[in-house]
């Protein structure tokens, strides 16, 4: 069942917290980097917003600022780990789209041959 997270029982809020471990490959005070749990490739990487925002349609012209911010932690990403042969962002967006944790996040997947279309 759809059940957008508050900040108080977030998963990924207590990740940035630090309430729950996790495997940060980077962070400042904005965004946060680290290594997905039950990784779906050799570089599974979720780069996540500080502030809690739901899913990505919950994002507000506002926060673009961040969002670029975002995207060039992505970018250090990609190089930190030597993805010059290319990788996949994954963004899933509510429950069709296969979000399971409502936290926007985006995945950072590479070091194997991607398919699409994608499952
Ligand atoms: P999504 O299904 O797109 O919402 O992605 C959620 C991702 O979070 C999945 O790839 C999970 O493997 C990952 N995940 C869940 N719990 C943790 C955790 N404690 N630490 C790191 N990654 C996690
Ligand atoms: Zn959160």
């Amino acid at each position: 069942m759809y059940n957008p997270s508050t900040m108080s029982d977030c998963l990924f809020c207590k990740i940035v917290n630090g309430e729950i471990p996790a495997e940060i490959v980077y962070r400042d005070e904005n965004v946060v980097a680290f290594k997905d749990v039950n990784p779906q490739a050799p570089v599974h990487v979720l780069v996540i917003p500080v502030k809690h925002i739901d899913k990505l349609t919950s994002s507000e012209a506002a926060d673009g600022k961040m969002l670029a911010e975002v995207f060039s932690v992505i970018q250090k990403i990609a190089a930190d780990m030597k993805l010059d042969e290319g990788f996949r962002v994954v963004s899933n967006c509510g429950p069709a789209g296969g979000q399971t944790v409502f936290h926007l996040h985006f995945h950072v997947m590479g070091k194997r041959a991607m398919t699409w279309p994608p499952g």
